[in-house]
């Protein structure tokens, strides 16, 4: 299939990109490296042995979308593009509703317009707000939202259901978990401009020397050692999970949510001393006030991706950090 992916020079798509390219699919991407680089289709190429089709533009520019569904049969479209800092989301409201909302709208009109059906959407377990229990079902209530950048993602699904009410669109949400890790050539994986929000990339910093020490967010959660947990999934599961959604669509229409989780939670600290034990490399720590709008813990139940996908998680935290570790010290400034 000739499948169109949005920030597919991105963490996740780039991962993508590269299993869609393994199971023998056409791939179109568009990106503008906003949060990239070229550097990383330059790994895919190498990888895949493949060269890449490419557009550097932005995916809610209308001409640049209309030449693409002009000049190309696509079969289906995945979206990652988009920016995700719940943090930046905060101050940056109107950027953040701006490219992830209203430019899929632009996206979608255009998909329609050339009667493209098939779409598959990154969406995340932020989705859920603060859940009611753990883990988290794929029928769990959504909303309750506590960020732009959590509602902007709720927004589109709402979107997305009422396309598929109306017969327009197969559509595929995936709510993400906690992705991490990085392909296991060490080649490609997760650049953060600037300092990393995120726990693992901020890890990863401390333990090559970037960042003197991590910042626990908080040791007084109702959890078993009082730090948050999560469900960490390994970037290339997360990858697979994206295939089997494209396959999928090509029996089933209307629209269908999966959460792609391991079904695991560890928390903050179980993950520091998994990383610590695999490497030997002391992780100094603090502890420090608890992040706004974070939650104790949070972790998936993936029973229907299983179930209708037939995708489970296979590799371990061991592997998530192991592989994290080998791309950071292959790149330690990332691709910048
Ligand atoms: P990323 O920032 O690495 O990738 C997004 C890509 O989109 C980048 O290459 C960026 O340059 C590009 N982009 C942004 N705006 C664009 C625009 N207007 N036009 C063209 N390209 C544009 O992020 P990621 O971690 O790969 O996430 C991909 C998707 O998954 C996002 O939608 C994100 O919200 C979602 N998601 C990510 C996580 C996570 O932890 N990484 C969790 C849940 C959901
Ligand atoms: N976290 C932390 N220090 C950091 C970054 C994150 O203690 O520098 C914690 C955070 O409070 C949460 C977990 O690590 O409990 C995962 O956070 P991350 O930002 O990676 O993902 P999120 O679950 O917020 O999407």
């Amino acid at each position: 299939m000739k499948i169109l992916v949005t920030g597919g020079a991105g963490y996740i798509g780039s991962h993508v990109v590269l299993e869609l390219l393994a199971q023998g699919h056409e791939v179109i991407i568009i990106d503008n490296f906003s949060n990239s680089s070229e550097i990383a289709l330059k790994h895919i190429e190498k990888l895949s042995e493949k060269s890449i089709n490419y557009i550097y533009g932005d995916y809610g520019d209308e001409n640049l979308l209309s030449n693409i569904f002009n000049c190309n049969k696509i079969d289906a479209v995945m979206h990652f593009a988009g920016f995700k800092s719940v943090s930046e989301s905060q101050t940056k409201v109107l950027n953040y509703y701006l490219n992830n909302v209203a430019s899929t709208l632009t996206l979608l009109h255009k998909m329609k317009l050339h009667n493209v059906r098939r779409f598959i959407f990154s969406s995340s377990a932020t989705v859920y707000g603060i859940p009611k229990r753990v883990p988290i079902s794929e029928t769990a209530e959504v909303g309750g939202t506590t960020n732009p950048y959590g509602t902007s993602k709720y927004i589109i699904e709402q979107i997305l259901n009422d396309l598929g009410q109306a017969n327009d669109f197969d559509i595929v949400i995936l709510r993400y978990f906690n992705p991490v890790g990085a392909h296991p050539s060490g080649l490609i994986g997760e650049s953060p401009k600037g300092a990393p929000n995120n726990l693992v990339p901020y890890l990863l910093d401390v333990a090559a020397g970037i960042r003197d020490q991590l910042y626990i967010y908080g040791n007084d959660y109702p959890t078993r050692d009082g730090t948050g947990v999560r469900d960490f999934i390994h970037i290339m599961d997360l990858a697979a999970g994206h295939v089997r959604s494209l396959d999928f669509l090509q029996t089933n229409t209307g629209v269908h949510c999966f959460n792609l989780g391991t079904g695991k939670g560890y928390s903050v600290l179980e993950l520091i001393t998994t990383f610590e034990k695999l490497t030997n490399i002391k992780i100094a720590h603090s502890y420090t006030e608890r992040r706004p709008g974070d939650i104790a813990e949070c972790w998936a139940d993936p029973t229907n991706a299983n179930r209708l996908l037939k995708w489970t998680a296979e590799k371990t935290l061991q592997d998530m950090l192991n592989d994290a570790w080998r791309w950071k010290n292959n790149f330690p400034n990332g691709y910048f």
